[in-house]
């Protein structure tokens, strides 16, 4: 081997001791007399010593020669420091030099190869090779493969079985739109990438595989957010014979051994909430529990007064805002331009101040006695100091904008720490989701869910279809949505009839998925699952709200690879063997 010991591994017991390392040039500190290098690997930091007089001369020379990120292998006596270096874990050693070895020349980084670098995203990830040489980034990738090793250790544990699925698959209908490869031994057929194993998962079981899991890629060409990627890892998981209630202990334990092995901490046992909760306390079905500040409906309080938009409102909600009183009337206008840009779309705001003298300050004075503000604060349970804001209109709509305020003044009060972690199960959520624009149902998990049966008669119901709950589960932390899943309809008839309410024809169900069905006709025993997002699970153990930095290759805002340059033009040969014909190859 090319070394005796890592760059992070030398301590002051091998002091007396030869050694050989191997690395990169971090830092050449030239004092004349003396030569000090840093030495880096993946492992940590070494320095490396230089005497004028004591030292080989054609070391030093070497040493000269050096540019930052050479490639060197250097070997010398291991002696203690005279100014030692507590923070670094080899600060108290230092190699003495007795011989040098250029092992391959560098150009010089195109940005700071140190912990806070001058590089942008772009370059970064042009040269991610340099970037994944920098501590942060190499310790999210650490942090990834300690999971990844945790995950399978617990699962394999429970005797959960890896079974790899194919990624040349067929395209469906639903969900996320396909990225699709070109067959070339079947002229104009597609393939198509999956967007989660879930088919195959469920046909494991028919198979009586009983536990499965796989940590696996999965592809959704959706336009790109800060915590998406067109290509991304689920930890991907499927049981038999099993309750909602299996699948919620297994997962949940999952994530407690993982909070438990990896960040040392252990967690209480996770909160549940329905979804129909979640919304009406939170605004959302993936709420953030770290702080309160939870709704407050004021129909009775507020409205029958004269205030035209209260009292043609559906709804009028609040929040109230713990020492918010201290808000600027600026600060309060440009929160209520925050609220109104297009992606919240509030109509407006309203403010009420509980001043610490007792006094109430509102935006609504013209319409409401002092006593009528204090029945508000009462139901909000304000104490003097705090600031109400109160919204209204449709529903569903303003608990949406409702909950993107109350994010944003958790986040603007400190209430939302990245070390604070606050799981929860939101559990029943509605099985059909109704779209106005294509005036039809779709599902809200994936079809192959599960009504819960305490509500399957309203299926067949005119008007009533909508109101049908699933057995479906979200695992959120901090406002994240972590993981989702459902128990799946394991019968032809409800599988069909479940094809039947999303639109499907006889025909395209059959042809979508009659492979399914007719698995099912074969001995299908009840089942049920759940996906993580592992990219995301990262992150939220890195404390990071990108998963971006969790993944050694991402794409950037534009899906694309800017290492590769991809996606990128293929050969006219390849074109036509395809058979494809591209419109504007120039585009
Ligand atoms: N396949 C589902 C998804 O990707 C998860 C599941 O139901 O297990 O969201």
């Amino acid at each position: 081997m090319l070394r005796t010991h890592t760059c992070g591994e030398l301590r002051p017991t091998h002091i007396g001791q030869h050694a050989t390392l191997s690395g990169w040039v971090q830092r050449l500190r030239d004092k004349g007399a003396l030569l000090f290098l840093d030495l880096r690997d993946r492992y940590g930091l070494t320095q490396l010593v230089a005497r004028e007089g004591e030292t080989d001369p054609a070391i030093i020379a070497t040493l000269r020669q050096l540019g930052r990120e050479f490639v060197i292998q250097a070997q010398g006596k291991v002696v203690e420091r005279t100014a030692k270096n507590l923070d670094l874990p080899t600060g108290e050693i230092e190699l003495e030099l007795s011989a040098l070895n250029i092992l391959n020349p560098a150009k010089t980084p195109p940005f700071a190869i140190e912990d806070e670098t001058d590089g942008g995203d772009e370059l970064r990830m042009k040269y991610r090779y340099l970037d994944l040489r920098r501590r942060p980034v190499r310790q999210n990738m650490e942090l990834r493969h300690r999971l990844n090793r945790e995950i399978r250790a617990y699962l394999d544990g429970l005797g959960f079985m890896d079974v790899e699925t194919p990624v040349l698959i067929k395209s469906t209908p639903e969900g996320a739109r396909d990225f699709v490869v070109p067959s070339r031994m079947n002229p104009g057929e597609f393939y198509a990438l999956p967007q989660s194993p879930q088919t195959f998962k469920q046909i494991l079981m028919v198979a009586g595989f009983d536990r499965y899991y796989q940590i696996v890629k999965c592809f959704r060409d959706e336009d790109l957010r800060a915590d998406r990627q067109p290509e991304f890892t689920q930890i991907d998981c499927e049981m038999a014979f099993i309750t909602q209630e299996d699948i919620l202990q297994t997962f949940e334990g999952l994530v407690r051994h993982l909070f438990k092995t990896v960040k040392g901490l252990d967690l209480p046992a996770f909160p549940r909430m329905t979804y129909e909760e979640a919304m009406r306390r939170f605004g959302s079905d993936k709420p953030d529990i770290r702080f309160g500040m939870e709704f407050v409906e004021l129909n009775a309080l507020a409205q029958g007064q004269g205030f035209k938009v209260f009292d043609e409102a559906e709804l009028v909600v609040g929040i109230c805002v713990p020492g918010g009183a201290e808000y600027t009337r600026k600060q309060l206008d440009e929160l209520t331009e925050w609220m109104k840009r297009p992606q919240i779309g509030a109509k407006g705001l309203v403010y009420v101040r509980c001043n610490t003298d007792g006094s109430l300050k509102s935006s609504v004075d013209k319409f409401y006695s002092e006593e009528a503000l204090r029945s508000w604060a009462e139901a909000m349970q304000a104490q003097p100091g705090d600031l109400l804001l109160l919204l209204s209109g449709p529903e569903h709509k303003t608990r949406k904008q409702l909950n993107e305020l109350r994010l944003e003044m958790g986040q603007s009060l400190g209430l939302r720490d990245k070390n604070t972690f606050a799981p929860l199960w939101v559990v029943d959520f509605p099985l059909l989701e109704w779209d106005e624009e294509t005036q039809r149902f779709y599902a809200m998990h994936h079809p192959f869910t599960s009504p819960k049966p305490e509500d399957m008669h309203l299926l067949s119901q005119d008007g009533q279809a909508g109101k049908v709950r699933a057995n479906a589960y979200d695992m959120v932390i901090n406002g994240v949505e972590l993981g989702g899943g459902s128990i799946r309809i394991h019968e032809r008839p409800l599988q069909e009839k479940m094809l039947a309410l999303l639109g499907f024809s006889p025909e395209e169900a059959q042809s979508q998925f009659g492979f399914l069905m007719e698995a099912f006709e074969f001995g299908a025993p009840p089942h049920g699952g759940i996906a993580f997002g592992f990219d995301r699970l990262c992150a939220i153990f890195g404390g990071a709200d990108s998963i971006r930095d969790f993944i050694a290759f991402p794409k950037n805002n534009a899906g694309r690879d800017v290492m590769l340059d991809s996606p990128a033009p293929i050969s006219e040969a390849q074109l036509e063997e395809l058979q494809i014909q591209v419109r504007n190859p120039e585009k």
